[in-house]
């Protein structure tokens, strides 16, 4: 007899990964979670620990040694190249999704959905029969009544239906499709007669994307990303922090302004102590009561943020939820061209979804949040085959006017959690650095101008996803423009973040921090020495060419120096250890490449005073020094005269040799 012996391996992915909040569950609780059903848990563990608060507040404690920096920004952010060979090598080229080559039967546009009149030249007569796809819970779905059609069918019960349509020539077309349902309980209880008084009379649009570090956004959307910052003149944050491990511990703090820990408990496992995640406050919610229609779509429901590890929602959440039409398709992806639905790019759906829920509520206002994942969750490349697709999104808002009083926010959850690029310690500080930029409509920027200067300054501090939660909450009560505090741990956007917030103000873990670390240095060291030595030797090169004129300078004296370092946590930091990811496994070595020199100096002759950063590479043993970035921290004065009228880049860094036109006497 033959036996055969089946080697299985399981992998098993905790997609929208659990949080990390470091060491605020007890080990006995840890470990009996991970060992006995939940039935036998002890009692004390089916909740969060009741003292969570202080214990997190403690982690993050632990890093407020970290920062002292003679810079005024408290939080440095790496310069992370988005070319850099070591990671750029995980990026190519991928193919455009191809779907069926014949073009859809059934088109939705808005509420109405038409039977499209090349089909019928095709194919004769068609008749299609729409079956409402009615939401029973979050996980079910129920069938509800069919109605026949020759050309139109306009949705009011339902955004989904399943539709089945046959022609005269016997062929068949049959698919799920969405579109935003004419419903008058919406009508009746939304418009802008129905906001407050105080708020800035604004849509939001929030489109995110799962897994997408700033970086790997720019790599993989550059059309989309181009047009942003350019033609639409969008802010990007460049020190947006994460602030936990995984999809929920981004997502939480945004639409609820707290951590898992703080919220009730909603873990499926736990069972009858656990609630339905509708208990959280949501920030829709205060939308929703104010006059605003609602919008929140997820695509991947097999991982949702708030169905994968917890309850999920009892009550429909928003006015317009795409949970249910995911739930059908989501099951008949094999039975379509890969990443399709019919002839439609998958991404495609959600995108038109949005348009559509823009165009029929054009005139209400609107507040949405849309997250999509099937792209970029498990991969580094496909995403980029919705980059023509979501840029012809915002080209669309844009030119129907939707931008003129929306707030727009594209962003990310966090970087890639891949271990390839997580083993390179760009791939760590990309992976804490996710997309979030900022579209603010012209009407806002005339309106409240200190407040949008203030979302511009904000580009280069130290931001979290707790700030876009008052963000949010300003749009429905304006408070202005105002000088955010360090003691909030989450700031609106739309108040000036203080320069001197740190990740320890910011309620940001040491192991999450990509701030960088300022860590003084004896000016006696050897690499210390070269580094002044570089830093002048770059002056000099620069100044060359005016040798006739400029002095050649001297280091005359090293005040300071300090090195510029990941936390001890990012670097050690390797993966969750737990299925809620409470605790961290620090026994990473993340080995470094490049080390980034402070160094204050004085040169002589006139003892010109520079402060500079130097890249030092360890494996090319050389220093360099963007020019931009040495400040003359002193007066140069007369010092400079001969530079003055026409070489104006010069002035920081000339020492003339002709001393400075005596004063004529009047
Ligand atoms: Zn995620």
């Amino acid at each position: 007899m033959v036996s055969f012996s089946f080697l299985v391996a399981i992998t098993v992915t905790y997609s929208r990964h659990p949080s990390l909040h470091g060491r605020l569950y007890n080990l006995a609780c840890l470990f009996s979670t991970l060992t006995c059903p939940s039935a036998h848990l002890p009692t004390h563990c089916l909740t969060y620990p009741v003292d969570h608060r202080k214990m997190m507040e403690r982690s993050v404690l632990s890093g407020s040694d970290d920062f002292s920096s003679p810079t005024h920004l408290a939080c440095q952010h790496p310069n992370l190249e988005v070319e850099n060979p070591e990671i750029y090598k995980f990026f190519h080229h991928v193919d455009p999704i191809m779907c069926r080559q014949e073009a859809e039967w059934v088109v939705v546009r808005g509420s109405v959905a038409t039977i499209t009149q090349k089909a019928k030249e095709k194919h004769g007569d068609i008749e299609c029969a729409f079956s409402e796809v009615l939401r029973n819970g979050d996980n079910k779905v129920k069938r509800g009544a069919t109605t026949t059609t020759h050309d139109t069918f306009t949705f009011t019960t339902t955004d989904f239906y399943t539709v089945s349509c046959t022609a005269q020539d016997g062929n068949t077309w049959s698919n799920t499709v969405a579109g935003i349902r004419q419903d008058e309980e919406i009508k009746a209880n939304t418009g802008w007669d129905k906001v407050p008084q105080d708020s800035v009379h604004l849509n939001f649009l929030m489109i995110g994307f799962d897994s997408l570090s700033r970086n790997t956004f720019i790599r993989t959307l550059p059309k989309t990303y181009a047009f942003l910052t350019k033609d639409l003149g969008g802010h990007v944050m460049q020190g947006y922090n994460i602030v936990g491990d995984g999809t929920p511990q981004q997502l939480l703090p945004i639409l609820t302004g707290k951590t898992e820990l703080e919220l009730p408990e909603t873990r499926k496992r736990m069972g009858n102590k656990a609630q339905f995640v509708n208990v959280y406050p949501f920030v829709w919610n205060d939308f929703s009561k104010n006059g605003y229609v609602t919008m929140y779509c997820e695509d991947a429901p097999h991982i949702g943020t708030f169905q994968y590890r917890l309850q999920g929602f009892d009550a429909v959440p928003t006015h317009h939820y795409m949970r249910p039409f995911y739930l059908v398709t989501y099951p008949q992806h094999k039975e379509h061209p890969r990443l399709c639905l019919r002839n439609t790019p998958r991404h495609k759906v959600l995108f038109d979804y949005i348009h559509n829920y823009m165009t029929v509520h054009k005139d209400r206002p609107k507040f949405a949040f849309t997250f999509h994942s099937e792209l970029s969750h498990d991969d580094f490349n496909l995403i980029s085959v919705a980059d023509n697709d979501l840029l012809a999104l915002l080209t669309s808002l844009r030119d129907e006017g939707h931008l003129n009083n929306t707030v727009l926010v594209l962003m990310s959850d966090h970087g890639h959690r891949f271990t390839s690029i997580r083993s390179t310690l760009q791939g760590k500080q990309e992976e804490r650095l996710p997309f979030l930029a900022l579209v603010l409509p012209p009407s806002f920027k005339a309106a409240h101008p200190s407040a949008a200067d203030n979302v511009r300054m904000n580009i280069h501090r130290l931001t979290t996803p707790f700030d876009l939660h008052p963000t949010m909450q300003d749009l429905l009560h304006f408070p202005g423009a105002r000088l955010g505090q360090v003691a909030d741990r989450g700031i609106s956007l739309f108040s000036q973040i203080p320069a001197s917030r740190t990740c320890t103000d910011a309620f940001v873990e040491p192991h999450w921090c990509a701030c960088l670390k300022w860590e003084p240095i004896n000016v006696e060291e050897d690499m210390v020495q070269r580094a002044a030595q570089a830093l002048v030797h770059y002056i000099n090169t620069y100044t060359a060419s005016h040798r006739s004129i400029c002095q050649q300078l001297t280091l005359s004296q090293l005040l300071w120096a300090g090195k510029l370092l990941p936390t001890k946590g990012l670097l050690k930091f390797k993966k969750n250890m737990d299925v809620d990811g409470f605790m961290p496994d620090l026994t990473d070595e993340t080995s470094v490449s490049e080390v980034v020199y402070q160094v204050t100096v004085t040169t002589s002759p006139g003892l010109a005073r520079f402060e500079a950063s130097l890249t030092y590479s360890i494996k090319l043993d050389t220093f360099s020094v963007k020019m931009d970035d040495v400040s003359r921290t002193n007066k140069y004065g007369d010092q400079a005269h001969c530079v003055m009228k026409d070489l104006d880049h010069l002035r920081k860094f000339c020492y003339c040799r002709e001393p400075p036109p005596a004063p004529q006497d009047s």
